[in-house]
């Protein structure tokens, strides 16, 4: 008898305009055929899978950017999953492996392909990196991680020597938490996080050291900003977009840099990716000489095993720390989409969908 199969398919898109969020609605749990193995493939069971902002925008028709394919009505959501083979009809893949990767079906049991560029197909999880702490390549080793050290690397300029100020928001995320840490590790003097509780400011600035946290919904931004950030702010690591980011540009100083990581405060719209920003605020950017490069962590694939390494070795010496907000199951998946996507997590959204 074979085990029965079940996904998630996309029913309904959230609407075009404004401000449409995801709804449990626009999710279906379905019943599906167990898969049929065919050569070159693999048969896995899920063990976890990540819910990501990007996702958001996969939602739409039109996903608003060139890297992203919409997702089919109807069709089963896909994004980063870890799981392991069950039965294997690929060269090098075998029963017992553990494998990721990017294009990972919301579904319990999935045939994937193999071979191909790292993660977009399914790569074995180097089980010395991770143990038994299987969804840590969703966040330290995943998107989330290598965004925040590859990010501050090639676009944060920061040198340990000139006392600089890091600011970063949606601080206490899965990206946020990390980047604001690899930004001390790296030699920022001052760093601060913005975020939506104070639950979250007490978490970065109590357990992962930043120096400051600011609550953007109950807080003044711009006052806060002027009193934790005396010297200016040098380097901007922007999660969120919009009202945040116009705010906090207006304290940059002279020549600094902004690591455009996402928008996500404009994801639940249908803007092309990235939004341009108003007038004014466009204005301070080009007096001032800000950079604001557009960065993509999977543009630097090359940069990513040595990059992990570095990430694990601050983790496992315990300069790094990781948190993660669990939920179980596969009909959960949609909950906890739309629950990160409103600030419901602290460090990677995760769900649980079985034990190996
Ligand atoms: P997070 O774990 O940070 O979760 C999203 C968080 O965003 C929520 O917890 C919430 O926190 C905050 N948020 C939601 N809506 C708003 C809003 N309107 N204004 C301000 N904050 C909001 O997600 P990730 O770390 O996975 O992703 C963070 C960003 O990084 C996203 O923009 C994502 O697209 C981007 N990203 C980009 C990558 C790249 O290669 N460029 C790779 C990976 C991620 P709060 O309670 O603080 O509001």
């Amino acid at each position: 008898m074979t085990a029965a199969n079940q996904k998630v398919v996309l029913r309904s898109r959230p609407g075009k305009g404004e401000n449409n969020p995801p709804r449990e609605s626009n999710f279906a749990l379905k019943d599906c055929p167990y898969p049929e193995v065919e050569d070159g493939q693999i048969l896995v069971k899920t063990l976890y899978l990540s819910a990501d902002p990007y996702m958001r925008c996969q939602m739409n028709a039109n996903t608003g950017t060139d890297y992203l394919h919409s997702f089919e009505l109807g069709q089963v959501i896909e994004g980063n999953g870890v799981g392991v083979v069950l039965t294997s009809k690929a060269e090098d893949f075998n029963r017992g492996d553990i494998v990721e990767s990017y294009h990972w079906p919301w579904q319990l049991y999935a045939t994937l392909n193999v071979g191909g560029l790292n993660c977009l197909t399914a790569s074995k999880v180097d089980r010395k990196l991770v143990g038994s702490h299987f969804s840590l390549v969703h966040g330290l080793y995943g998107p989330p991680g290598l965004a925040a050290l590859i990010g501050i690397r090639e676009k944060g300029h920061v040198d340990p020597n000139a006392n600089q100020t890091f600011v970063v928001s949606a601080a206490a995320g899965a990206c946020g938490s990390l980047a604001g840490q690899v930004a001390r590790l790296e030699g920022c003097a001052n760093v601060v996080g913005i975020c939506g509780t104070d639950e979250k400011c007490c978490f970065i600035t109590n357990d992962l050291g930043f120096d400051h946290g600011i609550n953007y919904k109950t807080e003044d931004i711009h006052a806060r900003l002027q009193e934790t950030c005396p010297n200016g702010i040098d380097i901007y690591f922007d999660n969120v977009g919009g009202d945040i980011t116009n705010a906090v540009i207006k304290h940059m100083n002279p020549n600094s840099h902004i690591i455009l990581c996402g928008t996500i405060s404009t994801y639940n719209s249908d803007l092309p990716y990235p939004p341009p920003l108003p007038d004014d605020v466009q204005q301070v950017v080009e007096s001032q000489n800000i950079t604001r490069d557009r960065f993509l962590v999977i543009n630097y694939i090359e940069k990513f095993p040595k990059s992990i390494k570095q990430l694990s070795q601050w983790y496992k010496s315990g300069k790094l720390k990781v948190r993660e907000t669990i939920e179980g199951g596969l009909a959960n998946c949609p909950k906890a989409f739309i629950s990160m996507m409103n600030g419901g997590n602290t460090g990677k959204q995760i769900v649980h969908i079985a034990y190996l």
